[in-house]
């Protein structure tokens, strides 16, 4: 039987990279049973993230957004991929470090060495084409995006992009371990940004441009947007919970692909990111936070 084909409970996910993303997209499958090798290759980065894991799983439960009934997944941890056990055939891989093309790329075409063909080879980035990254790889056709959204485990819907060589089996594959994780899937085609980032991340530069124009204070283009367009948190805490440095990256790929000037990162994002005030990871962006998460 080929991977694509087995059921996904009982078999590990491995999620690269144990940031903002790998912690939720972790968290989730475990607390849908699904045991998870997490690999980060940052010093220091690990420890953390298994506290946010637990700290994930304790929201996910107060807020109900678990099921009832499931016995959580085991964690495993790896500080390099070359400590993944591949023999155990895992369910599929998912790429969520950090927004990087290059480095994404050279990740991915180790990782399709080490695992069987017909497994998901998933990239969770926010921007990079999808067929970029499959032009790195020894089997395109096993290669697909999903874009979670952050916290992954209160955000039910998940963007799954097919590029234009992605085979089918495997976009059935990861349709049904996202079956298994409870998530509502929208399938969209390959294009820098796919939908949500591309409509997404410019708004949330021209919300950070207002700002450095001096129209209106953060609080208010935040109050601005929740009360008279319906935007649930507003754009700039939005960008905090994203991560200011990752949007930024991610709006310089948006550019560079597009050639859109709305896409060019404003001043305000990039003294932001240079300050290291990243948003709620490192405790301040464009609000303060009491404790980093
Ligand atoms: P992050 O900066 O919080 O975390 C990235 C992690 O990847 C870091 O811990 C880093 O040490 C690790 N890493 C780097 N190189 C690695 C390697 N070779 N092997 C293993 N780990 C490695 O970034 P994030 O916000 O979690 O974003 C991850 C991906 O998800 C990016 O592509 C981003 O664009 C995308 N994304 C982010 C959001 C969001 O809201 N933050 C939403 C959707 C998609």
């Amino acid at each position: 039987m080929t991977s694509a084909a087995q059921e996904p409970q009982g078999r590990q996910l491995v999620v690269l990279g144990a940031g903002v993303m790998g912690v939720g997209i972790t968290t989730l499958a475990l607390a849908h049973g699904v045991p998870v090798t997490l690999v980060d290759t940052a010093a220091d980065v690990l420890p953390v993230a298994r506290d946010r894991i637990r700290q994930g799983l304790r929201m996910a439960q107060l807020k109900g957004a678990l099921p009832e009934g499931v016995t959580p997944g085991e964690l495993t941890e790896a500080a390099d991929p070359a400590e993944v056990d591949w023999e155990a055939d895992p369910v599929a891989v998912i790429e969520a470090i950090t927004e990087d093309a290059e480095l994404k790329a050279k990740v991915l075409a180790e990782v399709t060495t080490a695992v069987a063909p017909g497994t998901p080879l998933i990239s969770n980035t926010s921007s990079i084409p999808i067929d970029e990254l499959a032009g790195a790889v020894s089997r395109p056709e096993d290669l697909l995006g999903t874009h979670f959204m952050n916290p992954s485990y209160l955000i039910p819907t998940v963007e799954l992009i097919r590029g234009p060589r992605t085979g089918e089996s495997v976009l059935q594959a990861t349709r049904k371990l996202l079956d298994t994780l409870r998530r509502e899937v929208i399938v969209v085609n390959d294009a820098p940004g796919f939908v949500t980032s591309r409509v997404l991340h410019p708004m949330i530069n021209d919300a950070a441009r207002v700002v450095e124009e001096g129209t209106a204070s953060v609080e208010d283009v935040d109050a601005l947007m929740q009360g008279c367009l319906g935007h649930p948190t507003g754009p700039l805490r939005t960008a905090d919970l994203i991560g200011i440095d990752n949007l930024v990256d991610s709006l310089w790929v948006l550019y560079r692909r597009t050639g859109d000037e709305g896409c060019r990162p404003c001043e305000l994002l990039l003294s932001k990111v240079r300050d290291g005030h990243h948003g709620r990871k490192s405790g301040r962006g464009f609000y303060t936070y009491e404790r980093a998460m």
